[in-house]
């Protein structure tokens, strides 16, 4: 049974009919209970492609998407390059961006109606077998960074598909990004 990304833990809920053995399907969910988000992204926004793209500020590249909780306000990180996924959580030290500011956010708007109010479905990849192909993956020191217990944040990809919630505008592949 696939588990949530550790950092996805508390703000998801799991959707058991789409759900696999190697694939998390669930709902954004704030912990108040809410699912309507303002949604930001990393400020570049190629409006042609109408979906949030890899930044490049000073020659480095950020990959980030953040939630805040329509009704409490709460923030939630739901995706880093630098700090999720496999080339986030296994790779981060080879690539080393996470020693940069995280890059300024937007709010995504509907390129309906202009609201900034959505709903978020999260779709991640996570095979097991992939994942520890070579068995726990341990770090620079030898600390087990990654292994059965939490293979899931080596996620392979992660997609997310999201709903305005003024007018029901629905963007199937808002994002796709493959970790691996
Ligand atoms: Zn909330
Ligand atoms: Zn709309």
């Amino acid at each position: 049974m696939s588990k949530a990304p550790t950092h996805l833990a508390d703000i998801t809920k799991r959707d058991e009919s789409l759900s696999t053995e190697d694939k998390f399907v669930a709902d954004l969910v704030c912990t108040c209970g809410n699912s309507d988000f303002e949604l930001q992204h990393a400020a570049c926004n190629l409006e042609e492609l109408g979906a949030p793209q890899t930044a490049e500020i000073d020659g480095n590249f950020f990959f980030v998407i953040k939630a805040q909780c329509k009704v409490c306000r709460k923030d939630h990180l739901v995706f880093d390059a630098d700090y999720h996924g496999w080339d986030g959580f296994v790779c981060y030290r080879e690539y080393g961006n996470r020693k940069h500011l995280r890059p300024p956010m937007v709010s995504w708007t509907c390129p309906e109606c202009k609201g900034n109010c959505h709903s978020l479905k999260l779709d991640i990849s996570m095979d097991r077998e992939t994942i520890l192909d070579d068995g726990p993956v341990d770090d620079d020191d030898g600390n087990i960074i990654l292994n059965e217990e939490n293979y899931q944040d080596g996620f392979d990809w992660i997609t997310m598909s999201i709903t305005c919630s003024s007018c029901g505008h629905h963007h199937d592949s808002w994002v796709g990004y493959e970790t691996m």
